[in-house]
């Protein structure tokens, strides 16, 4: 499967460019590649032209962990354990994107390892796939306490490595999992129920939004939603599935 190979620094040129040439390419690759782009959504705040089209040369994941460090830029570095940077493939085609560390995370600095995560493993391989196969990450890297939500500023924060890893990555596909990190990527408040099961553009990669494993524990209704959404990825990536997801 090819990957994208754009992965330069922008030129000052190219950030002085008008937003509308921007946004109709923007609505040129999505009719090109089937999304709906992510100005379909409801609402959108501000995106700066810079952190829209910024992408760090000759990046790689060892170089945004190290750059990540023992990271103490928000307060989340005060009660966490251990930074939960991302773990799988490199080379992923799929990545799943979640909001943030629980307690086993923390304890073991690895993502989904849970009880959310047993159900995200199960998701993985009624696909086809195995946790190997893919790339799992969150848009904040420490533990919010009580497992809270992130606070804005605390994904302000974190995120830029967040998209560093998407970069580098440069899967065929993005699953956020769940509200938070489906806002963070399309840069919305809009409640999850209202563009879940879609296709968006993320970065010229296509993104997909769906529930989160932890509302499925708790309303294990919807898991046949989320079989749905992972239909559509597998199909987009030429996957049969192994067994049913229920
Ligand atoms: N929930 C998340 O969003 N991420 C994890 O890594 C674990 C649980």
């Amino acid at each position: 499967m090819g990957k994208r190979s754009v992965k330069t620094r922008a030129t000052a040129a190219q950030i002085a460019e008008p937003a509308v040439s921007l946004t109709a390419r923007a609505a040129e690759t999505a009719s090109r590649i089937g999304v709906l782009p992510t100005s379909a959504l409801p609402v959108i705040q501000d995106t700066s032209l810079f952190e829209a089209i910024d992408r760090v040369e000759g990046d790689t994941l060892p170089i945004i962990s190290e750059n990540l460090g023992e990271c103490t830029r928000c307060r989340l570095h005060k009660q966490r354990n251990k930074i939960v940077f991302g773990a799988g493939n490199p080379r992923a085609e799929l990545v799943f994107v979640g909001e943030g560390p629980g307690h086993d995370e923390d304890i073991q600095g690895l993502p989904f390892v849970g009880r959310a995560g047993k159900l995200l493993t199960q998701m993985i391989e009624a696909m086809g796939l195995t946790r190997d196969d893919v790339y799992i990450c969150n848009v904040v890297k420490c533990r919010p306490p009580e497992n809270r939500k992130p606070e804005d500023d605390e994904v302000a924060t974190c995120s830029p490595y967040l998209y560093r890893q998407l970069d580098v990555i440069a899967p065929k596909a993005i699953v956020c999992l769940g509200g938070v990190a489906a806002q963070t990527l399309l840069k919305t408040k809009d409640p999850i129920s209202r563009f879940r099961g879609n296709w968006y553009d993320f970065r010229n990669t296509k993104l997909l939004p769906t529930y989160h494993p932890a509302y499925l524990l708790r309303n294990p209704a919807a898991k046949s939603e989320v079989w749905k959404d992972l239909q559509k990825v597998m199909a987009h990536l030429g996957l049969k599935p192994k067994k049913t997801a229920r």
